[in-house]
């Protein structure tokens, strides 16, 4: 079985080793968010991409759900006594090494999908990890600053400012003119089912989705595609999802995602235990729905939210 995977970060990597733990024998093609990407003293930096990379090559430190195990952050305290920042974003001593060869094999020329195929081959993460594009798309986010609109980097709002205020829009720059890096459309043709974990909707998913030519490719695949829900609740269950859903006008609840996705994109759509009654308003907008657990605890219960997923998706096929 060939399956399609459209990731971010954590909600995607953890969902992802429960997947191959469910359907160890599948073909899974990772479609990973390059919008988080930033450069960092002189570095290029692929969050999404890495944590991916890392939590299926047993690489990332689990408490953290980000960056390397083990890890120290010598390098990072040294260019701080140059005081050169920024000192808001984490990048440890071994997480380095990643960044210092992928900026050295895109200075010699390959693409972003080439290095991160080479990347791969260290970490052996059981999966084809395709970034959405080799093409710079970069997430930005309008906020209010003393009754000024500004700009930011994607990062500097999530990661230093933790979205402390009010996200207005967010604006993947440079998706319009970016193109699916190579094997992505040929992936999603060739799928026997396509899964959207529980990653951001709007950041991670919904950045994926403005790359043109992946959300109409999804939509004409004729084969079941499900999603599961990254809100339980009415809230994130880890992060700020909430405040860039308040941005584009979704409301933070598992329906609510469900329907911004919509009927035309997907088939089934999971959501937890507790809202659970929010399922007949999803299935009479179109979509498939069922309420099971869906808290990645451990890679067992995780695995079991994957194979309800794959469960819908027969469902629908059928
Ligand atoms: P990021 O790029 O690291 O922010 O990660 P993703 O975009 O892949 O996923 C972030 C989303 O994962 C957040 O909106 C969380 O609500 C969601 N998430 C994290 N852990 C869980 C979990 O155990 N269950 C569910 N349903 N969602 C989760
Ligand atoms: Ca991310």
């Amino acid at each position: 079985m060939r399956i399609v995977v459209l990731a971010g970060g954590i909600g995607g990597a953890r969902f992802l080793r429960g997947l191959k733990q469910a359907a160890p024998d599948a073909d899974v093609t990772v479609i990973g968010n390059t919008g988080d990407d930033i450069h960092l003293f002189g570095l290029k930096v692929c969050p999404d991409l890495d944590t991916v990379m890392y939590t299926l090559g047993g690489g990332i430190d689990e408490e953290r759900g980000w960056g390397r195990t083990d890890e120290t952050f010598q390098v990072k305290g040294e260019l701080a006594a140059y005081g050169v920042g920024p000192e808001w974003f984490g990048l440890g001593d071994r997480d380095f090494a990643t960044h210092i060869v992928r900026t050295q094999m895109l200075g010699a020329g390959y693409p972003l999908s080439a290095v991160t195929e080479a990347l791969c081959a260290r970490w052996n993460p059981g999966v084809r990890l395709l970034p959405m594009s080799d093409d710079r798309v970069e997430t930005h986010v309008a906020i209010e600053v003393d009754g000024e609109r500004q700009a930011v980097h994607f990062q500097e709002y999530w990661v230093r400012m933790r979205a402390s205020v009010d996200a207005q829009a967010v604006v993947p720059v440079g998706a319009e003119q970016a193109k699916p890096a190579p094997g992505v459309l040929e992936a999603i043709a060739a799928a026997d089912v396509i899964l959207f974990p529980p990653s951001n909707p709007v950041v991670s998913i919904g950045t994926i989705l403005a790359v043109p030519g992946i959300r109409e490719a999804i939509a004409e695949a004729g084969v079941p595609v499900v999603g599961l829900s990254p809100i339980v609740g009415d809230a994130p269950v880890r992060g700020m999802a909430d405040k860039v859903l308040a941005a584009i006008g979704v409301e933070a609840t598992a329906s609510a995602v469900a329907l911004h996705y919509g009927s035309g994109l997907l088939d089934g759509w999971l959501v937890d235990t507790v809202d659970a009654a929010a399922v007949p308003g999803i299935e009479s907008a179109g979509i498939r729905s069922r309420a099971v657990p869906l808290m990645m605890t451990d890679v067992a219960a995780t695995a079991e939210m994957a194979r309800e997923a794959l469960a819908l998706a027969e469902e629908v096929r059928a």
